[in-house]
């Protein structure tokens, strides 16, 4: 095998490159993606206050390619064929011996009024459209909400909600004016966030309390209106709505003949690789898969990452002739962070971990942020 293609920028796709490259010098590797940027999603709750710009959270990858020796295409992934030997893109076909899916999610965007919500998840411009709309309101009612794919429990992510609608609290009263905003969590799960684990949700819940926060949990959504949250249960007043729906595969699947999962991702074995008749050496990480393991396996970064890690070295294994051994532990590791303090959540199959609010996370958080864009400069 000589030549391996990779598909998206982010943590999954970048952790995939950097293993086939140590392990494997000559390999020509062609990274597709619309930009050669890499963008740190996690940094997104820190926009709306201004502790963060775009420019802080988008890494030109020019030379990070240049050091790893990798080819980069500028062009979206548009279908699959010759049971993954050629992948389309908006710019021609590319030929590959292997391929790495990595091109994360998307949300689910059926609700009735969707168009008036954020979903500040969706990237850099999105969060700045919360800081914004946030620095035109002198007063009013935010409510930020996180719903799921039915289809899928594990296809959704609601830590970054509850750290929008904490920092958005911290932003208010440092600037003075929180007595005159109402702040309203939604979510139609009874137990928003227990992917997290009960403890770490005991202590959002509390913290939340203790600032004031209002809840209004457990009814389902029906829509949004400009002004309302709708929900089975009676209606949220909204002057600004923050919303991440469930997710589900990228649109480009579905001109593929790749194995789907039922809520859309695309389905992998416990090695990241994807099994149809036909298709061989294609492989998945981040995001954009389904995997097997325990329901509370997250969609997030450290993930991401030790699946593009497998990916790699599976990939390499299978092209040598060897069976693809590599597996990834599931790990929810986040700090669920408030601007100015931060919660510490570990859960794996022997440890679940729930620490409270304290300054040194945050700037642990800060830490983690600063190594990952090092590392990609
Ligand atoms: C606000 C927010 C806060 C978060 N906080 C944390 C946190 O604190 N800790 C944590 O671990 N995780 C966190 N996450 C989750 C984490 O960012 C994601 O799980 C992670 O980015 C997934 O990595 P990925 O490589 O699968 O996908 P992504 O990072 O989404 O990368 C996908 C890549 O694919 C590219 N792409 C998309 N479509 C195509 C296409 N058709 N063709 C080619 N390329 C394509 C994209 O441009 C991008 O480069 C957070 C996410 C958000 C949004």
């Amino acid at each position: 095998m000589h030549r391996v293609t990779i598909v998206g920028s982010g943590f999954a796709a970048l952790a995939a490159l950097q293993e086939l490259r140590r392990a494997s010098p000559d390999l020509e590797i062609t990274v597709v993606s619309p930009s050669p940027e890499f963008v740190y999603l996690p940094g997104l709750i820190w926009i709306p206050s201004g502790r963060r710009r775009a420019e802080d959270l988008r890494i030109p990858l020019g030379r990070f390619f240049a050091r790893h020796g990798v080819r980069h295409l500028t062009a979206r992934a548009t279908g699959l064929r010759h049971g993954g030997r050629t992948l389309d893109t908006s710019e021609g076909p590319v030929n590959n011996d292997g391929l790495i899916i990595a091109s994360g999610g998307r949300f689910l965007k059926h609700l009735p009024g969707i168009e008036q919500v954020i979903t500040p998840c969706e990237g850099i411009a999105a969060a700045e459209r919360i800081r914004e709309r946030l620095a035109t309101l002198e007063q009013g009612s935010i409510a930020v909400g996180f719903a799921g794919n039915p289809k899928e429990p594990t296809a959704m992510r609601g830590g970054p909600m509850f750290e929008f609608i904490l920092g958005l609290d911290t932003q208010l009263r440092e600037e003075g004016r929180r007595e005159r905003f109402r702040l309203v969590f939604f979510s139609p799960a009874p137990q928003p966030g227990n992917r997290l684990g009960p403890r770490a949700v005991e202590r959002l819940f509390a913290e939340m309390r203790r600032r004031g926060i209002e809840t209004h949990i457990g009814h389902k959504l029906k829509g949004f209106s400009e002004r309302e949250v709708l929900t089975e249960g009676g209606n949220v007043a909204a002057d600004l709505i923050l919303f991440m729906p469930g997710m589900t595969g990228d649109a480009w699947f579905d001109a593929t003949e790749l194995p789907r999962s039922l809520g859309g991702l695309l389905l992998a074995d416990a090695r990241g690789r994807l099994n149809a008749e036909g298709v061989e050496r294609v492989y998945v990480a981040g995001d954009s898969g389904s995997y097997p393991g325990p329901d509370w396996m997250p969609k997030q970064a450290h993930m991401a990452r030790l699946q593009g890690i497998a990916a790699a070295r599976n990939l390499l294994a299978e092209c040598a002739g060897e069976m693809p051994s590599t597996t990834f532990k599931p790990e929810l590791l986040c700090i669920v962070d408030t601007n100015r303090e931060g919660m510490l959540v570990l859960r794996t199959e022997r440890l679940h971990l729930a620490l409270p609010r304290s300054r040194f996370f945050h700037w642990l958080k800060r830490g983690f942020e600063w190594l990952h864009l090092q590392r990609y400069r």
